[in-house]
């Protein structure tokens, strides 16, 4: 197995039959961008940026944000690049905000909320992946988006930082995609009205399955219900992928259900474009993927959503996986 995966290495994730699709890699610090180009993937889908912000009593500098994105982007040469901005609170304190203490951290003030309230905060940070877009190809994408009046506001503010740096005659990627995350059930049920004014989609299944089946992520008494194969997931996750193509975007995943193979072959057969997972999980994804025709997983997808019984849907695709 071991070999098979090192030969696999260079090759892109392409299906029996021919269907490409992207394995990027998830990354919390700069320097793990070269781990995901050494297990094969070619991008970074998420780059979560919680680290310059945590542990510490000071903001990030500008500078500091820019070295770091910058970084990211040189170790890529080239390829892509997804920065997620700033994903504080719910679970995540940091001590340079002062947060308030909430009953339900989860359903609180945290993401993007935090950031087009602390205007200055996100501008710093927009700024400097800007200012970093010329060394690599960066994406932009905002975390905890529930409706198109936080991704409207959301580009407004990237609109000034543009403006600022055009004054300043900064150079920087004009042509940078911004995208968001789909983490909420709003957002993944109303992905028709958020796919005309977003770049790419990023579907992020830990916390739409925390969202949708109303389970903390963190708690163990109900960590039974947890289940990214639930009828309900799964129809958000098909509606998801079907309004962004309708719209002619990509529709990628960050959170851990691309990992896991069963899933994933559920996800490529649905029509997902891109799928990103811890540096480590890569190559024994593109190993199921390119094992599989698009044709065949897209039946396991088809006859999937015909199944009520969450438990069974994993039973049968197991089943189906392991039958030639
Ligand atoms: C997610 O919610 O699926 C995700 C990728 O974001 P995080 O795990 O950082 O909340
Ligand atoms: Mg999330």
């Amino acid at each position: 197995v071991q070999e098979e995966i090192g030969q696999l290495k260079e090759k892109p994730a392409v299906t029996i039959d021919g269907m490409r699709v992207e394995l990027f890699g998830n990354i919390g610090k700069p320097e793990e961008a070269l781990s995901v180009v050494e297990k094969g993937g070619q991008g970074i889908g998420l780059f979560r940026t919680e680290f310059l912000y945590m542990d510490r009593n000071q903001l990030p500098s500008e500078e500091e944000q820019f070295q770091a994105y910058k970084k990211a982007a040189e170790s890529m040469g080239g390829m892509p690049c997804i920065i997620r901005t700033l994903d504080i609170g719910g679970d995540k304190q940091i001590k340079s905000l002062e947060l308030p203490a909430e009953e339900n951290p989860f359903l609180g003030y945290r993401a993007i909320r935090i950031c087009l309230k602390e205007v200055e905060v996100f501008k710093t940070q927009l700024k400097a992946i800007l200012r970093a877009s010329t060394y690599g190809t960066l994406k932009i994408m905002f975390p905890m988006i529930s409706g198109i009046e936080e991704l409207r506001a959301a580009k407004k503010i990237l609109a000034e930082v543009k403006n600022d740096l055009d004054e300043k005659s900064i150079p920087y990627d004009r042509n940078i995609q911004v995208g968001i995350m789909i983490e909420i059930p709003s957002a993944a049920i109303t992905a028709d009205i958020l796919a005309k004014e977003a770049d790419f989609f990023s579907i992020g299944t830990n916390d739409l399955c925390q969202y949708s089946l109303a389970v903390d992520r963190m708690n163990e008494n109900v960590s039974y219900l947890y289940n990214p194969m639930h009828p309900g997931v799964l129809r958000l996750i098909k509606n998801v992928i079907e309004a962004g193509h309708e719209a002619g975007i990509k529709v990628g995943m960050c959170g851990e259900m691309a990992s896991n193979v069963e899933s994933a072959a559920v996800l490529l057969g649905l029509g997902l474009d891109e799928f990103s997972m811890a540096p480590s999980s890569i190559p024994y994804i593109k190993k199921a993927i390119c094992n599989l025709t698009f044709e065949k997983a897209g039946d396991i997808a088809e006859n999937v959503l015909k199944i009520s019984d969450a438990a069974q849907i994993r039973i049968y695709v197991k089943e189906r996986l392991n039958a030639d």
